[in-house]
């Protein structure tokens, strides 16, 4: 039974000549084109008449068990006289017929949710009446086909594939191809062949009352907000809290009356680039849809000018108009009816990248807005699109997609496909482009990865080895590209029955995780004078520190350019694994005794020292933050047979002993393993090797003038016992070292931790009286408070999001009721012992900007991403300063 609702106060509101009701009302009430309408017909634009039925009456429509609000249709029908009156037709006459557009029209746009139905009000006897005063038979049966159509199907749900197969006949008849070659009489027979299919299909004929034609597609609208579509698609985007979609009801134009009449879209600034240039399109003698249903080409909007020379003029002065009222880039619908320009609709229009940084900074320059309000107008992670290579659109477009997966790393990357990391790095150094194809990357395939032009896995997340890698150095990559199934050996893939071979070419998209078929063109960045702009008032603005990963002297190059404050987090290991140093590693690895592990380390030191070095001098007075070894050993060491044989020669033992030792320190759960400073708690010459090289590296820095600010970072602490033990043994090392070298001056080296575990966060008040900073290494506190492998959360997270289990990737942007709770209690309780204590974030949540709103609301002094997102983190710091100011 229907519920009874209260009535909303006022339900319709009308704009016109005479009057604008929802001038300056809320969207959630009147929704975005129906307050654009009202606003637009107040500041004097040519507006057809109409109104907006607000979302209120949807909300007591749905709430009310489907039924119309009692007066409802008697406070439209005073707006109908009011149009009437306006313009000097009537609904449903005999002799000049008004006819209506009915639209939804929500708080935020719901592309798709519901059609248009145009032309309402015509019928048996106002079409006669329409043919007669317009002297043009066929645009009014036209006209009459069109409504018949719209409204069977979004009103009545009548198939549009049965008045297809009716046009199709009657072309047939006609001999005609082309729906615009069909005559007059054509059409007229038409309209009795689509008012049979109505009659059909809806069990009913086709309403001959207008204002029955009215009710009905107004509550249609209502009907489609909770349509299936319409609340998957809010549930997607995550939009709650509106009450439902307004109908707007408006006088129509036509843009389709013949030679001096067409319709077309436009932007008052170019999308892709920002040019202040108008830039759009229009068709000559069309209506909307034949716009955006692409059989006849459109002329670019300034050919106008030949057109009508005037309604040109007038467009170009809307424009201006509209800029300077909504101090914002517009995207607006108009129609020109036999030489009499209307505007249809204007909202904010969606831009590149490049474009909203170039429109931001050039409507701060033509004082339309301030500079705070063009820092928060970019978004942020939009930057990337001006930091990497990207494809051509255009090219883009013709390319052929043949399977996507995860968009692990943005760029674009074009080559042949190489299998293995050394076929990788052989083929590139003889001037090959290649991408490199795994199941998915391990420690060992860095080098491949390096020399690759782009990365694409099979299996693997957003934080797996390939992904976390490749965004470090702002290679391309797409990950856990599930349809790939790889032959290593036979140097092939096949993706839904396609092979490619290792003589193929394909083009991966890291920005969307495509991977196309071929060699698709790509463009390069140039980073204007708007960019860096940007930058400098997000420096303005931003309370937050910036600082990133990096590991190479290179790296850290390349992030000072961008911008960052300093290293968050230099991870040791990836030094550990070139061409040099790898041997030396896995000796120390297998070395049976505490003796011989010293020996190999005493090998990988100078390696070492001179790394830091060349950090340091990149970073001369800025902080580096050098984290001790983490990952678990085994990953240095040779997994395949052939490799474990030229270990095992390169150390003169035999390759059988070489596999045991392998087998021997293989783990069931090697994230949960030996790794983190349990390695420096079990083999302590580890750290005593790593802080000696870092020590040394200082000194010999400082001799030379160039200011070492090194932070030495344990990782992976649990207990404040483990801090403890290890910050001695980091200490007397460092005294060991100045004393070792006669070294009298002051280093300032400070010792702190990572949070990466759950209790060290609900200890952390115990221990920040040990550690001197903080730096939240929130993948692996995500991975431990979830209970969800990294490296292994491909398998099941597509399907939770799907399914709406978890809104976002939490390895991607922080869980900030759950993790966040960890970070918030770190930060509270680290500093109620510590009130100094310095606290920063690693995680690849250090370059997300929804997690650096959170760093900032939370206190942390700053963030550290992969050099490539600094400028987004820099962006970003503004931007959630402001935003919370
Ligand atoms: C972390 O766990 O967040 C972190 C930065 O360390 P890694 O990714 O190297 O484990
Ligand atoms: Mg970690």
């Amino acid at each position: 039974m229907a519920k009874s609702t209260s009535k909303p106060e006022k339900m319709v509101y009308y704009f016109g000549s005479s009057k604008t009701e929802g001038k300056g009302k809320p969207k959630a009430l009147l929704g975005g084109k129906g307050v654009n309408l009202a606003e637009m017909t107040s500041i004097g634009l040519p507006v057809p008449p109409g109104f907006t039925i607000s979302t209120a009456v949807c909300d007591s429509y749905s709430k009310g068990g489907q039924r119309l609000p009692k007066d409802l249709m008697d406070e439209v029908g005073k707006h109908i006289s009011a149009l009437e009156k306006e313009l000097g037709k009537k609904f449903g006459d005999d002799k000049n017929p008004l006819l209506l557009s009915v639209r939804s029209g929500a708080a935020v746009s719901m592309p798709g949710m519901m059609n248009t139905i145009l032309n309402l009000g015509l019928t048996d006897t106002s079409v006669e009446a329409l043919a007669e005063s317009t002297e043009n038979p066929r645009f009014a049966y036209d006209a009459y086909r069109r409504v018949i159509n719209m409204f069977g199907d979004v009103v009545m749900g009548v198939d549009h594939e049965h008045f297809e197969e009716a046009f199709a006949a009657i072309k047939k008849s006609y001999k005609v191809e082309l729906d615009t070659d069909v005559p007059a009489e054509g059409l007229k027979e038409l309209v009795v062949a689509y008012k049979a299919v109505y009659k059909k299909y809806a069990k009913e004929a086709f309403p001959q009352d207008p204002s029955k034609q009215l009710r009905l597609a107004i509550e249609a609208v209502f009907k489609s907000w909770d349509s299936d579509k319409a609340i998957k698609y809010r549930e997607i985007e995550g939009i709650r809290g509106l009450a439902g979609t307004a109908v707007n009801v408006q006088s129509m134009v036509y843009g389709n009356m013949g030679e001096d009449s067409g319709t077309g879209v436009a932007f008052t600034r170019n999308p892709s680039t920002g040019e202040n240039k108008f830039y759009g399109e229009f068709l000559i003698n069309a209506q909307g849809e034949d716009v955006v249903a692409g059989i006849r080409t459109p002329q670019p909007v300034v050919e106008m000018k030949k057109w009508n020379k005037s309604v040109y003029a007038e467009l170009l002065q809307i424009k201006d108009t509209l800029e300077a009222h909504y101090k914002e880039m517009q995207d607006i619908e108009f129609t020109i009816e036999k030489g009499k320009l209307f505007m249809l609709q204007t909202r904010t229009g969606k831009r590149t990248g490049a474009a909203a940084v170039r429109i931001a900074c050039e409507m701060v320059s033509e004082k339309l807005i301030d500079e705070k309000t063009a820092v928060l107008r970019v978004p942020a992670n939009d930057l990337t699109q001006l930091l990497l290579p990207s494809f051509i659109p255009a090219a883009k477009k013709s390319a052929v997609v043949v399977t996507s997966g995860l968009p692990a790393s943005p760029g674009a990357a074009v080559g042949a496909l190489a299998f293995t990391a050394e076929e990788a790095v052989e083929r590139a150094e003889a001037g090959e482009k290649v991408l490199l194809v795994r199941k998915e990357t391990s420690p060992e395939d860095v080098d491949g990865m390096h020399k690759a032009a782009g990365i694409l896995t099979s299996t693997g997340g957003m934080t797996s080895h390939a992904a976390v890698v490749a965004r470090g150095w702002g290679r391309c990559c797409v990950a856990g590209a599930g349809d790939i199934q790889i032959n290593e050996k036979g140097r092939k893939i096949t993706v839904n029955g396609k092979v490619y071979t290792h003589k193929d070419i394909l083009s991966i998209d890291g920005t969307t995780g495509e991977v196309m078929e071929g060699s698709v063109d790509t463009q390069t960045p140039t980073l204007s004078g708007n960019f860096a702009t940007m930058m400098k008032w997000s420096d303005k603005y931003r309370t937050l520190g910036v600082r990133t990963n990096a590991d190479s002297p290179a790296d850290a190059k390349k992030a000072l350019s961008f911008g960052a404050e300093g290293i968050g987090l230099c991870r040791t290991e990836h030094m550990f694994f070139e061409e040099d140093r790898i041997m030396a590693m896995r000796k120390m690895i297998l070395s049976e005794d505490e003796p011989a592990r010293r020996k190999a380390l005493s090998a990988l030191l100078p390696f070492q020292r001179k790394d830091f070095e060349g950090i340091f001098k990149v970073m001369s007075g800025l902080p580096v933050t050098i984290r001790l070894l983490d990952p678990p050993l085994h990953e240095f060491l040779p997994n395949d047979a052939k490799s474990q044989k030229e270990v095992a020669e390169s150390l003169g033992v035999k390759a059988a002993d070489v596999k045991a030792r392998v087998e021997q320190l293989h783990e069931m759960n090697p994230m949960l393993g030996h790794r983190g400073c349990r390695l420096s708690v079990t083999y302590p010459e580890i750290l005593e090797m790593q802080v000696t090289s870092i020590v040394e590296a200082a000194i010999n820095c400082t001799k030379k003038k160039i200011k070492a600010m090194p932070e030495i970072m344990i990782p992976l602490v649990g207990m404040v016992e483990e801090l403890a033990m290890l910050k001695v043994k980091v200490q007397e090392t460092i005294d060991k070292v100045k004393a070792d070298k006669n070294f009298t001056g002051k280093l300032d080296i400070l010792i702190g931790t990572m949070i990466e575990i759950p209790r060290a966060a609900l200890t952390a008040d115990k221990v920040a009286a040990e550690a001197e900073f903080f730096s939240f290494g929130t993948n692996d506190l995500t991975q431990m408070t979830y209970g969800f492998s990294r490296d292994d959360i491909g398998t099941f997270l597509p399907e939770y999001l799907r399914k709406e289990i978890m809104p976002v990737d939490p390895f991607v942007s922080i869980d900030q009721s759950g993790v966040g709770q960890l970070v918030e209690m770190g930060v509270k309780k680290g500093r109620a012992v510590r009130p100094d204590l310095k606290v920063g974030i690693c995680g690849e949540h250090g370059g997300d900007p929804a997690s650096i709103d959170f760093c900032h609301r939370t206190g942390l002094d700053y963030v550290s991403c992969s050099p490539f997102r600094v400028p987004i983190a820099r962006l970003a710091a503004a931007q959630a300063a402001i935003r919370n100011s």
